[in-house]
């Protein structure tokens, strides 16, 4: 077997994306944290957005176009991007403006926080600060890459927020992730299909969907090329803008 059928490489393009959405309309009605009813088949489909703001906007407008909101999870520690920076300020804006909403992706690895007082002071600072730079309401949260500790946190909300990792979230709702670019668990399209759940929480991350079938490393690779691109190509034309020499310039 190759490792493209391994890992399933070609589940995760965008237009297997807008099936899968399709396919759990079919069982699940979209709800959002804020307004989902236990006794109900919902499902709370969430985005960490851990590598590409460019691509959650695109899964953000199929999600539109399926006539599906969603809630997009922002890092401010992020590694691949810059939450503060106009471009992707301007993206976040788009996806609120398509009707999805958004959450904290909380980096405990940056605080390396083991108590509580101290992690609500820091969700609700974060919290503070996504909802003043978007302009939008924040509130919900999920932890990055959680480790046995944060795992451990089980309340229903800290600081206000709601908390993705609540004990009935991780007890009475179903759940399947992308995480790493492929199925660790449950395979999505299984889940979806025989909609056994009677609720569900889905999480995926942007980046791991793309045009056509590639290795979740070449994924990866791509946003951090594409971002390193854009990033000299700014800085070249600033350079023209101002009438500067642009030394070393091929
Ligand atoms: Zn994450």
């Amino acid at each position: 077997m190759s490792l493209a059928e391994k890992f399933h490489y070609s589940d995760f393009t965008r237009d297997n994306y807008r099936l899968l959405l399709r396919k759990a309309k079919e069982n699940y009605v979209f709800r959002s944290y804020t307004d989902y009813r236990a006794d109900e088949r919902f499902v709370l489909w969430r985005h960490d957005v851990d590598l590409s703001v460019h691509a959650a906007y695109k899964l953000a407008v199929i999600e539109a176009e399926e006539g599906i909101s969603s809630t997009y999870f922002l890092l401010p520690h992020c590694e691949f991007y810059n939450m503060l920076e106009a471009e992707v300020v301007g993206k976040v804006h788009d996806i609120l403006a398509l009707g999805h909403r958004i959450g904290l992706h909380f980096d405990n690895d940056f605080y390396r926080i083991k108590d509580v007082a101290t992690l609500e002071g820091k969700l609700r600072f974060e919290a503070d600060l996504l909802s003043s730079v978007f302009e939008a309401p924040v509130e919900v949260f999920s932890f990055h890459n959680p480790d046995a500790w944060m795992l451990q946190q089980r309340d229903a909300t800290y600081a206000g927020l709601i908390n993705t990792y609540a004990e009935y979230f991780q007890t009475s709702v179903g759940y399947c992730s992308d995480s790493n670019g492929y199925w660790r668990h449950r395979r999505l399209p299984e889940v979806l299909e025989r909609a056994e759940d009677p609720c569900l929480q889905i999480l995926t991350h942007p980046a791991w969907w793309v045009e056509s079938p590639a290795s979740p490393r070449d994924r990866v690779l791509k946003c951090v090329q594409g971002r390193a691109e854009q990033t000299m190509r700014k800085y070249d034309q600033g350079l023209e803008l101002y009438g500067r020499s642009n030394v070393g310039e091929k």
